[in-house]
């Protein structure tokens, strides 16, 4: 990142005055050794299908163990790590440590796809999709379990592109996914040409339908939405039973909330897995909402 710096000029300079700036680099510099020191964590959370209530999938959600500050939640460094660059070697990590529970769990007789979310920088890497296939290769890892989320506003960035890197994943077997689907700005006519095969109904929506009509209607929309494309559709934050049972009245195909499982360190999740007991909730009428 420096040498980058470097090379346009005295733009190093002027920032090296600035406290902002010098904090920022000493921040990369951490970031860059978290890896060797083995201070990020591999977090996971379940998804549960709502119809049999099996778990059969998990998002894979990074943290940063830092010496000092402790447990840094992403928020804090992946958009850090996206302007400087460094998500690439982040991705590639998340990947590779994803592919290793993979293993884990097969080895225990589990099968799990797995999601790893990809950020803007990601999608305009050419040989990113070559990239995902090597660390997976390496742990025996079939692309057909491996999902990778992306949001509409990193599509959107530079659509041609993105589209480009999502078709070439798509050809080689990798399940795609749209991130908190409804708060980005893409269209439906990008929608219809995306080679996806799940769309997430963001968190916000899920969390207020229980008291808000329109959110309600809005996940109903969606649901319908993406049955109609040929989709499958996840609800995130699904954080209460009636939530739960609302969104298997709609139709929902699978749910990931703090009601089925927090996001864990993989090895927790390992054992979370063989105990796992869907909760017998009874059904729920759409009239308590939908009235
Ligand atoms: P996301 O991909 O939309 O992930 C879902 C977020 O919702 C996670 O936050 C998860 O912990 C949280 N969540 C799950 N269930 C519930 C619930 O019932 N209630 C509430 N209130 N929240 C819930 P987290 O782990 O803090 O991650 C935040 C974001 O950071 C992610 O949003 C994703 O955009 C990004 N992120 C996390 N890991 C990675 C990574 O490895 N690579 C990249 N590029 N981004 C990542
Ligand atoms: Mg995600
Ligand atoms: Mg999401
Ligand atoms: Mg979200």
């Amino acid at each position: 990142y420096a040498a980058k710096r470097r090379q346009s000029g005295s733009m190093v300079y002027e920032s090296a005055l600035d406290a902002g700036s010098q904090e920022a680099l000493s921040l990369l510099s951490e970031l860059r050794r978290a890896i060797e020191r083995q201070e990020l964590r591999l977090f996971l959370q379940p998804k549960v299908d709502f119809k049999t209530g099996q778990v059969h999938s998990a998002e894979a959600l990074v943290r940063w163990e830092h010496p000092e500050r402790g447990l840094v939640p992403p928020m804090q460094f992946i958009p850090f790590a996206e302007q400087t660059g460094f998500i690439r070697q982040l991705t590639a990590w998340v990947i590779e440590e994803s592919a290793r529970f993979a293993q884990q769990a097969r080895a225990r007789g589990l099968s799990l796809r797995i999601s790893v979310n990809l950020s803007t920088r990601d999608l305009l890497d050419q040989e990113l999709p070559a990239k995902i296939a090597a660390l997976l290769g390496r742990h025996g890892t079939d692309p057909s379990m491996q999902c990778l989320e992306i949001t509409e506003s990193a599509i959107m960035d530079d659509p041609q592109r993105a589209l480009q890197t999502l078709e070439r994943l798509s050809e080689m077997g990798f399940k795609l996914s749209i991130d908190d689907f409804g708060t980005g700005y893409s269209s439906l006519a990008y929608l219809k040409r995306l080679p996806v095969n799940e769309l997430k109904i963001d968190r916000s929506f899920v969390m207020a339908m229980e008291r808000d009509l329109d959110d309600a209607k809005i996940v109903r929309s969606t649901i319908e939405l993406a049955h109609n494309l040929g989709l499958s559709v996840v609800a995130e934050g699904v954080e209460t039973g009636k939530a739960w049972k609302l969104l298997a009245a709609l139709g929902c195909d699978e749910g990931q909330g703090y009601f089925i499982g927090r996001p864990v360190p993989a090895a927790q999740l390992l054992d979370w897995l063989p105990r796992w007991k869907a909760p017998d909730l009874g059904d729920e009428s759409l009239d308590t909402v939908f009235a």
